[in-house]
């Protein structure tokens, strides 16, 4: 009980103070506290006694959000290893990358993901391990390839398997926990390597944000009901740092039920929300867009909705009266973060966001912020300038990137890539990426990858990738190209040719095409304004 703050000893303590409570719900898999921790224990057994896990190990968890997902996360962190997730809508070729750059000894996947990796294992020699969580096909000759199922069974028999406690090693909240990826400025995701401290200390924030709000309009912060468990629905994935440190993480400190779905569906949400009396949805803004504008909302009890909250990309300030309108009770809240803040930093929620629409929220207690000019001087009060944030939730260092990691991480700070003001009562004011870079539905495409993938097809001359304002997901993906003279390709042929490619969140929905080439400044850098105003907004 007076273990240092880990992410392990999080998970001892949910486990002893609700272990009948269900911690996460899966179409007809229902796993408690407690059935979680038994398949923790056996599987942290397992890495370190069959598959040679120990600190500092990378072990990388690539799946959907099945509940098999935070059992490989906590498993490997509860070890001292350091869990690392991965986009599980990459590419084979994306997913050799992540694997290969952090050096990943074992690898919990899904059968999908397995299919996709198992031409690139051969390029893999630092893979020693993969388990395969769920959905495993066919046997496999490989001999690294196991089965999670032959470790501790199907969801359903984890409640039944013995107590045999944690494995027994040294865990300090100094220690390394996480990588999670980010998607790269410079083409590439960078790891961001996050300690137990970081990871723990970003839900303070919300809590922080939450409290002083009320204190803010006189009101008294309510003493948790104890019987009562409040339900996230989780329409993001868990391998963004909102899902795992914003929803995985607290819903273990606080008894909260996680509902997840095989892939997020505003349609299909309706009746979970009813049936499993979801008190908390979000993730990103077009999520709560989708929810509020879905033609069948009337037809299910929604009432048990408390929150609605999101973060990672630029919202509307009309999102915000439209939850007010639609769900008169709920908390909307905008928060803004980054993988290297491990999520939440500041949060704007209940009647501070009504009153602000516009703005991310004040930094908690603990976070401090600035606004400053390129070299790091501090900017006059209100002026628009690039953000560094400071808090205890902060990460140190990228994973093998020593020249971003002191471009980025600067004595405590990070330097954020965000253009921002602050108002005078300290609340904060997103105002655009430094970084060119579009965000579609709370996933990031960086404008290179796409056109690069454009280059490689033969008749392309010129190519540039710009956002389509988009209301519902925020940017949609377009190109404008220039064929090379005496070559065709139509739209479909260039759109399937980077479908092989790319993942397919990132392939444009409109492709326009010109004779001449595409208008460039005199550094002959792309005029991406100009090619932006060629495209009618989407709805
Ligand atoms: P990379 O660092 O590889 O370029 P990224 O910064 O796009 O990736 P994340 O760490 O997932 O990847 O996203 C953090 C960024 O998302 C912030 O720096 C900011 O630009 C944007 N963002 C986060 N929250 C908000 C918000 N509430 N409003 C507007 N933008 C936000
Ligand atoms: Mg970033």
């Amino acid at each position: 009980a007076n273990a240092p703050p880990t992410i392990r000893s999080i998970l001892e303590l949910a486990n002893e103070t609700w272990p009948q409570r269900d911690y996460l719900v899966y179409e007809n898999e229902r796993v408690t506290f407690r059935a979680l921790m038994l398949a923790v224990q056996h599987l942290a057994a397992a890495m370190r006694d069959t598959y040679g896990i120990g600190k500092g190990d990378r072990v990388a968890v690539i799946m959907r959000n099945y509940p098999q997902w935070p059992v490989a996360f906590l498993a490997a962190s509860s070890l001292g290893a350091i869990a690392t997730p991965m986009n599980s809508w990459w590419t084979g070729e994306e997913l050799e990358y992540g694997l290969s750059f952090a050096g990943v000894k074992l690898a919990v996947v899904d059968g999908q993901i397995y299919e996709r990796v198992r031409d690139q294992m051969k390029n893999l020699p630092d893979l020693k391990h993969v388990i395969i969580a769920r959905d495993k096909g066919e046997e496999h000759a490989d001999p690294r390839v196991s089965s999670l199922e032959s470790v501790i069974g199907d969801a359903h028999a984890w409640a039944g398997l013995d107590d045999i406690g944690l494995p027994d090693v040294e865990l300090l909240p100094e220690d390394e926990a996480t990588i999670m990826y980010t998607s790269g400025t410079t083409g590439k995701p960078k790891g961001a390597l996050a300690t137990h401290r970081a990871v723990i200390s970003n839900m303070f924030n919300s809590f922080t944000c939450q409290s002083r709000m009320l204190l803010r309009r006189g009101e008294a912060i309510p003493e948790p009901d104890p019987n009562v468990q409040r339900a996230t629905l989780l329409a993001i994935p868990f391998f963004h740092a909102t899902g795992a440190f914003a929803i995985l993480i607290p819903s273990l400190l606080r008894g909260d039920k996680i509902v997840s779905m095989y892939k997020w569906d505003a349609g299909e949400a309706l009746p979970i929300i009813q049936n499993e009396r979801i008190t908390a949805v979000g993730g990103v803004p077009a999520i709560a867009w989708q929810l509020l504008e879905h033609p069948e909302r009337d037809l299910y009890d929604l009432s048990s909705i408390e929150a609605i909250s999101y973060g990672g990309a630029p919202s509307a300030p009309e999102l915000v009266s439209t939850i007010k309108k639609r769900f008169p009770d709920a908390a909307p809240g905008n928060g803004w973060g980054m993988t290297e803040t491990c999520a939440t930093a500041t949060l704007n929620i209940g009647e501070d966001y009504v009153n602000r629409p516009s703005s991310a929220g004040a930094p908690p207690g603990a976070v401090e912020l600035k606004i400053c000019d390129p070299d790091g001087n501090p900017m006059p009060e209100g002026e628009v300038g690039e953000l560094w944030c400071k808090g205890p939730m902060n990460c140190k260092r990228y994973w093998n990137r020593p020249e971003a990691t002191a471009e980025t991480f600067r004595n405590g700070w990070v330097v954020t890539g965000d253009l921002a003001r602050l108002d005078d009562e300290g609340f904060l004011y997103l105002v655009d990426r430094a970084k060119d870079m579009l965000i579609r539905g709370g996933e990031n495409i960086y404008c290179i990858e796409v056109e690069s993938a454009l280059y490689d097809h033969p008749a392309i001359m010129d190519a540039a990738v710009v956002g389509i304002p988009h209301k519902v997901l925020g940017e949609e993906v377009g190109a404008v190209v220039q064929l090379k003279p005496g070559k065709t390709a139509t739209q479909d042929e260039l759109r399937a040719h980077l479908s092989g490619l790319l993942a397919s969140f990132k392939v444009p929905v409109e492709i326009q095409f010109q004779d001449e080439p595409l208008p460039r400044n005199a550094n002959g850098k792309i005029l991406k304004p100009d090619l932006r105003a060629r495209f009618t907004p989407r709805a």
